[in-house]
């Protein structure tokens, strides 16, 4: 018998696609849909907690709103969000509630993941909603995010919604059922990868390019979204999404592909540092400061050598060895005017260069995450 792939997870987040909800002329695929919350409710009555994160806000807006152009203008889009927004929700709440399953919306901006502040406060509704037996049902909200302040593909949005929330499993529901070798609609030979270790520069060329973002929502934000989610302790599952009961297919052993958390499980804390989207700056250590921060010490400033980028405290900066490479990331303890002022010198004459009562550590140990794999990650 074949093994169920979901077994080991409690906390499941499924993102599922704008396509495989709404077909071509704008309709919901309301049967499918039903199919898919029966599958919901299946892994609810075994113990599992279930988040979702669902596309087809713009795709439901548009034919509602008679919006026919092939391209829609930002503002078309964000009127569509806007109206289509009100459809998912309401054909969600319809698909689980005749399983007695409750729904609760969340619209989240990209501030909300990447906000600490914001980050406590999304985490704690969507733990009361599970904790009461509900469904998060989680977009982004797109009717006000602006062109810049935006996800755009809600791969990476569930990637993070999923390390907010501690998910042990993101399963990304699409029309393609796992990683190939190559792109198979192309390639003849292209190979489908059943189990990715790690995400490598090999496994990223796969997806179509490390640099490309040609392909919004395409493998390309799949396998960013497989970075954030693995790195910080949360597994990935790839799999197709368009045939009748995907989730029940995926139990009983249909093809997908899986990402293995790539650490420990993290602090809670650490997991959000290591996904943030953001980096605001790089510190350069001194080969001390590497071995005292593998050593799970506080990176002090004396063991700085260089320091680029502008940022406030609080921000993630990235961490890099004598060479540049990144050895791990934390939460700057001083803003990185401060930062340049006291870099490379003794944490006694801190108080003199910023004042007295400042913090002496450029990042303290607990704002830090080594991201090196060979590190252990509490
Ligand atoms: N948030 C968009 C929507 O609901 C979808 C983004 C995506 O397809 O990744 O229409």
């Amino acid at each position: 018998m074949t093994q169920n792939p979901l077994s080991a997870y409690r906390r499941i987040t499924i993102k599922i696609g704008s396509a495989l909800l709404v077909d071509k002329a704008g309709k919901l695929r309301a049967e499918w849909l039903a199919q898919l919350a029966e599958d919901i409710a299946a892994l609810k009555a075994e113990g599992r907690e279930v988040v979702i994160v669902s596309s087809g806000a713009i795709a439901l807006g548009r034919s509602l709103l008679g919006l026919s152009a092939l391209t829609l203008t930002l503002e078309q889009s964000q009127a569509a969000a806007s109206a289509g927004q009100i459809a998912l929700s309401q054909a969600w709440a319809d698909a689980l509630g005749r399983h007695q399953i409750v729904t609760g919306q969340i619209l989240i901006t990209p501030n909300i993941t990447e906000e600490r502040r914001y980050f406590l406060n999304a985490r704690t509704t969507i733990q009361t909603l599970l904790s009461l037996g509900a469904v998060p049902i989680i977009n982004e909200n797109d009717s006000v995010a602006t062109a810049e302040i935006r996800y755009g593909d809600n791969d990476r949005l569930s990637a993070r919604v999923a390390t907010m929330i501690e998910a042990d499993l993101l399963i990304l529901l699409s029309d393609i059922d796992g990683l190939y070798t190559a792109p198979p609609a192309k390639d003849p030979n292209a190979a489908h990868i059943p189990v990715v270790d790690a995400i490598t520069p090999a496994i990223e060329a796969m997806a179509g390019g490390a640099a490309s973002h040609l392909s919004r929502g395409g493998m390309t934000t799949k396998v960013e979204a497989g970075k954030i989610a693995t790195l910080a302790g949360t597994a990935m599952i790839i799999a197709k999404g368009t045939e009748p009961h995907p989730l029940r297919r995926l139990t009983e052993g249909g093809l997908h592909t899986l990402f293995k958390a790539s650490t420990a499980r993290a602090q809670s804390r650490k997991r959000w540092i290591l996904g943030t989207l953001a980096v605001a700056g790089k510190l350069q250590l001194d080969a001390g400061a590497v071995r005292a921060l593998r050593q799970g010490r506080s990176l002090l400033p004396i063991g700085v050598t260089k320091i680029s980028g502008t940022f406030e405290r609080g921000d993630t900066v990235s961490i890099t060895d004598p060479e540049g490479r990144e050895i791990a990331r934390g939460l700057a303890g001083l803003d990185s005017d401060d930062a340049r002022l006291v870099m490379g010198k003794r944490s006694e004459f801190i108080g003199d260069l910023i004042g007295v009562g400042n913090r002496s550590e450029m990042v303290h140990r607990d704002n830090l995450v080594l991201v090196s794999t060979t590190e252990e990650v509490e």
